[in-house]
């Protein structure tokens, strides 16, 4: 069967027809089945849903109950038969509960990743490299130019600092669904053990990470503390409040802003931040090309973010590879006043 008879793009998103269902679609559907809850990728108002329970948990958590008409939770590894194909979902290790979907029919097997990372994270399942025939990647940093290094080498640049400016509150923006669990977590294994602070933003799906059993420490909310007893705290906070008013309450914040786009310098500036921390949720170029070559596939789609240097690469590789031209990905901005694709969750 051709690959694009099994999957194909339209505006409402990754459409499967011998499946009856879309992938992460952009627009209501009858029957959805979804990668991970970023609000990009996890929309309300589908006849039904598909994914992990995690992914339904925080879909409820963002939308509320009434997020779907129906729900069903499938587990990593298990196989589901929808239609005339079966689907399969792997860990993508992007944030808790998100997943590869392979999809198989007859004798071909298509993996839509989703957003993934091969870097570890302490706050979800690692990365599964899944053989499949085409493969579709996201290229949010498909740029050479992209590579992220340590997560742990951010962080001590993060807890150095708070050492040299004890009279300073520092305030790290991170985007609410992953970033800021894995910032914190991280900072934890770095060995900081005092309260981190939490924009109150944050509370609901941080606690629901820790219902996961993801361990953080102890977790305050900055609503109510006094200004001078935040000297020499670190406080997390979606993107968006790093750079308004809200910043007030601290006494002379030092802000950090955790994001793979942190490696373009010009970006740091622009928006005012002092210390930039490289950290991401997404492959770098280094892990999007060994992503591509581990998953054996001879077929690459490459979607939402520099489709064209991943294109390249891959024909280069003597690969067959196209853009997907899917519209509507990588906007889970939090409305920090960045153009869309620009500053997306990252
Ligand atoms: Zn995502």
């Amino acid at each position: 069967m051709r690959p694009q008879d099994i999957l194909m793009p339209v505006p409402a998103g990754l459409c499967c027809k011998p499946g009856g269902f879309h992938i992460d679609p952009v627009r209501p559907v009858e029957r959805a089945v979804i990668t991970h809850g970023h609000s990009d990728h996890a929309r309300p108002g589908h006849g039904s849903v598909l994914a992990t329970q995690e992914t339904l948990d925080m879909m409820r958590l963002r939308y509320g109950d009434n997020f779907a008409g129906r729900t069903q939770a499938i587990a990593y590894g298990e196989q589901i038969k929808l239609g005339n194909v079966s689907i399969k979902f792997h860990p993508a290790g992007h944030v808790l509960g998100s997943a590869q979907i392979a999809v198989s029919c007859q004798d071909t097997c298509i993996v839509a990743s989703g957003d993934y990372k091969d870097a570890p994270d302490p706050t979800c399942a690692p990365f599964e490299v899944v053989r499949c025939d085409v493969f579709i990647t996201e290229a949010t940093f498909g740029l050479p130019v992209f590579r992220h290094g340590p997560a742990d080498d951010e962080i001590k640049k993060l807890l150095a600092s708070v050492a040299l400016f004890p009279e300073r509150a520092h305030l790290v923006g991170a985007y609410s669904l992953g970033k800021a669990q894995r910032v914190i977590a991280l900072i934890r294994a770095a060995g900081y053990d005092a309260p981190i602070y939490l924009h109150c933003a944050m509370e609901k799906i941080t606690r629901y990470y820790e219902s996961r059993g993801v361990a953080l420490g102890e977790l305050r909310l900055v609503r109510g503390v006094k200004k001078s007893d935040l000297a020499g705290t670190i406080t997390l906070a979606p993107p968006s409040a790093t750079s308004d008013i809200w910043t007030r309450r601290f006494p002379d914040p030092v802000t950090a802003f955790a994001s793979g786009w942190m490696r373009v310098r010009a970006r740091a500036r622009q928006r005012g931040v002092e210390l930039p921390l490289v950290i991401s949720d997404h492959a770098d170029w280094d892990g999007l090309t060994a992503t591509i070559d581990a998953s054996g596939a001879g077929e690459i789609w490459v979607t939402h973010g520099q489709e064209d240097a991943l294109v390249h690469w891959c024909k280069a590789k003597g690969l067959t590879a196209r853009p997907l031209d899917l519209v509507g990905y990588g906007d889970e901005n939090e409305g920090d006043g960045m153009p869309a694709g620009e500053d997306a969750e990252a």
